[in-house]
């Protein structure tokens, strides 16, 4: 690579990146339809049942054949992964971080080709895909020189002289055994990698499980680990639906820990089966967002409208972070709307193959289906529709998962500004002043992402006052949306986290750890 990517790249990209990208659509096309294997200790195994899956884009474009492990598989790769603990757990910090590095470099050498393919199995555009795989990369790089800033997690501590003996002291993180990752389809890539790297620098064995409608991503994933030469059993990638056996992995007694990134119904009920059993195992649990944004009376509009439109529409509202409900000051609401519904009308949706389309198809038909149950819900409550509401059809997306971006205005107690969609539509309402905005942002149970557009006295009393773990003002690149691995740590506060540390934070790893205080005498 000639250059790296960086948040700076991602909204200024040279002709470079998208030639390379066009190439590797070219080269990925050429793999449709091939038959895909799970990885088991060290070993590609295929399954006896696959599932074949086609592009949100069109359906009728086969991307491949994909295993669905059977609970023998999954039974198989916990074991591999608890053969392996021991091993893995001796290694040393320069082995472990050497081989993240390694993996880090090999999604680097990769980024066009599983971008692209990103591209086709989840129909996100070409910047989202990059970005994703980038962040990738760094989150392997960032835990790595993570772990080595904290020297391995290891501390001397104060001898303590008792008695004419002295005892020396030591603080030592250890890791828990054999970690499951489930990763949830909309970052399929990066919040797989990122947990993954997590857990194998602090010592555990991984056995990682793709979601059912991303399985491309997750096994690419997995060949750039399998190809980094880790021993065998340290990493292992199953492929199977969440009910059967992302259910056998948490119910395993030898699951140590797990991360989850999901729904917060999935995830509160993983949170709950880790905390029972015979004892109670870490569970990092990633759910949903209702994020919120403020507009006050003093925003400067024309760039709230910008990272407005980023945020809500941006991947079809299907991130976490995305932005869902807006609460904007009365005296300015109609130059607002005004604005958005203008910048809405230009918006480029189509195939995200080409380089100029901003918003691909809706990634699963699970959201086809949602977007046409909310629609008829917002028209026959009263609540009026600004702009959008419909499913595309015309022309060449006639095979495609595609719906037009959808602002609908309603008032404060509507369904709609409880219910998370993770769709590309957001819910207005227009408020009296900024308490009565907070007070509403605030009456959530989920707390990922907020943003506030205001003066330098509205950001300083916004950032005081929202529930909220991941925080922005004043953006024009995304009102909520946008965390870049190293600059903004990423985690949910309330119903939208489980342990309010955020993902490339100081405090992630300590997380992947349990402490044995060490004295000697
Ligand atoms: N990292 C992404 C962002 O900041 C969000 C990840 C997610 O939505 O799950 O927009």
């Amino acid at each position: 690579m000639s250059f790296k990517l960086t948040y700076a790249t991602m909204f200024d990209p040279p002709a470079e990146l998208h030639e390379r990208f066009d190439a590797a659509l070219v080269e990925v096309a050429s793999t449709l339809g091939a038959t895909h294997a799970l990885h088991i200790d060290g070993v590609d195994i295929t399954a006896v049942e696959t599932d074949t899956r086609s592009s949100p884009i069109d359906e009728r474009r086969i991307l491949g054949h994909f295993p669905l492990a059977d609970r023998t598989q999954a039974q198989h790769a916990m074991a591999a992964a608890q053969k392996a603990f021991a091993g893995w757990r001796a290694t040393p910090m320069a082995e472990r971080t050497r081989l993240l590095r390694r993996v880090a470099d090999l999604i680097e050498q990769r980024i066009y080709t599983i971008s692209a393919a990103l591209t086709l199995e989840v129909g996100k555009n070409r910047m989202e895909a990059l970005g994703e795989v980038q962040e990738t990369a760094d989150f392997f790089r960032i835990y790595a020189d993570d772990f080595e800033r904290h020297d391995g997690f290891e501390h001397a501590l104060p001898d303590d002289p008792l008695s004419g003996f002295r005892s020396r002291n030591r603080s030592v993180m250890r890791p828990y055994g054999a970690w499951v990752v489930i990763a949830p389809f909309n970052f399929p890539f990066a919040l797989a990698g990122g947990p993954v790297a997590a857990a194998l620098v602090t010592g555990n064995t991984v056995v990682f499980k793709s979601a059912t409608d991303t399985p491309w991503s997750g096994r690419l994933l997995a060949d750039c680990l399998r190809d980094a030469g880790f021993p065998p059993g340290v990493f292992n990638y199953l492929n199977g639906h969440g009910k059967d056996i992302g259910q056998l992995l948490v119910e395993d007694p030898h699951t140590a820990g797990i991360t989850f990134t999901g729904s917060f119904a999935v995830g509160s009920r993983i949170v709950r089966a880790m905390a029972s059993g015979a004892y109670p195992r870490p569970c990092i649990a990633e759910m949903g967002g209702k994020n919120a944004c403020i507009v006050t009376a003093s925003a400067d509009l024309e760039r709230a409208a910008l990272g407005i439109i980023r945020s809500g529409f941006g991947m079809g509202g299907q991130k976490c972070s995305a932005l869902s409900r807006l609460y904007v000051d009365a005296a300015v609401a109609d130059t607002l709307i005004e604005k958005l519904v203008e910048k809405m009308a230009a918006l480029r949706i189509g195939d995200p193959c080409l380089r100029e389309t901003w918003l691909g198809p809706m990634a699963t038909t699970n959201a086809l289906r949602n977007f046409g149950r909310y629609i008829p819900s917002l028209e026959d409550d009263g609540s009026s529709i600004l702009a959008g509401g419909q499913r595309l059809r015309e022309g060449d997306l006639e095979h495609g998962y595609f719906v037009a971006p959808t602002l609908a205005e309603a008032p404060a107690d509507h369904p709609l500004f409880r219910e998370e969609m993770f769709l590309p539509i957001v819910m207005l309402c227009r408020v009296r002043d900024r308490e009565q905005a907070m007070r509403l942002a605030n009456d959530s149970p989920l707390g990922l992402t907020a943003g506030c557009y205001g003066d330098d006295d509205d950001v300083a009393w916004f950032f005081e006052n929202i529930e909220a773990g991941v925080t922005y003002a004043n953006r024009p690149q995304g009102a909520t949306t946008g965390a870049w691995p190293g600059y903004q740590p990423f985690g949910g506060w309330k119903g939208s986290g489980s342990t309010g540390k955020a993902i490339a934070s100081f405090y992630y790893l300590a997380q992947y750890q349990r402490e044995q205080s060490r004295t000697v005498v």
